[in-house]
């Protein structure tokens, strides 16, 4: 299994900062940040792992232009890609099929798959590592503004949930967005899914959680 190290979660976070110029986090470069980075990486990559390779394997049966293919090329495309997300390990076997068919011998074909997997494999650990830091952010936030409960410094604190409210934002986050809960609730859609807002609701969500005095919240004040 890849590990995150150290200098890894760095290079990724320069690389976010780069893209988002806004991102920062204040708990960044701290050693347990950079293990709760680590750990949370490790964590995902091993949950999706066992998915994604049972979905693959239905793949053979689906819109995947593998069927020609032998199930030992297959498999190795599988092996090479475990720990991807189902969706990009579906278009690393296309990519390869793609490459058969154009006419590519196979060792030229799993060369150029493998470079493909390999710009998945880095696609995926943005991700991955991205939501990390938000988790952590998000943990962070809730334990701060729990102290601030225990401390009296807040009488008692709604939390709203609040998606980007873009065209991007799915319909679990669309159907979230402006709920409001007590501190130590829950968020709830309709089908009785529970989401506690320390993690988003799916890989790579954008959500985060409002925090707001209550007296303030129910004046209309915030
Ligand atoms: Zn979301």
């Amino acid at each position: 299994m890849p590990e995150l190290t150290s200098s890894a979660a760095d290079k990724i976070y320069q690389d976010l900062k780069k893209r988002f110029p806004d991102f920062s986090i204040e708990e960044y470069g701290k050693p347990e940040f950079n293990q709760a980075v680590a750990d949370g990486f490790s964590d995902q990559l091993y949950q999706t792992q066992e998915k994604a390779i049972k979905e693959a394997v239905k793949y053979t049966n689906s819109n995947v232009r593998i069927d020609s293919l032998p199930k030992n090329e297959i498999s190795q495309v599988i092996k090479r890609g475990a720990g991807l997300h189902s969706v990009a390990l579906k278009s690393c076997l296309n990519y390869y099929a793609g490459q058969i068919e154009s006419g590519n011998t196979k060792a030229n074909a799993r060369k150029n798959t493998n470079r493909y997997i390999e710009r998945k494999y880095k696609e995926r650990s943005k991700v991955l590592a991205q939501d990390s830091i938000l988790n952590n952010y998000r943990q962070t936030e809730y334990q701060a503004i729990g102290d601030g409960i225990s401390q009296g410094i807040f009488n008692d604190v709604v939390k709203i949930w609040s998606s980007s409210e873009d065209s991007r934002v799915c319909d679990i986050c669309k159907e979230l967005d402006g709920q409001v809960v007590g501190y130590n609730e829950s968020f709830q859609t309709e089908d009785g899914r529970v989401f506690d807002g320390l993690s988003g609701a799916h890989t790579a969500c954008r959500c985060v959680i409002q925090y707001i005095d209550r007296e303030l919240f129910e004046l209309g004040i915030y």
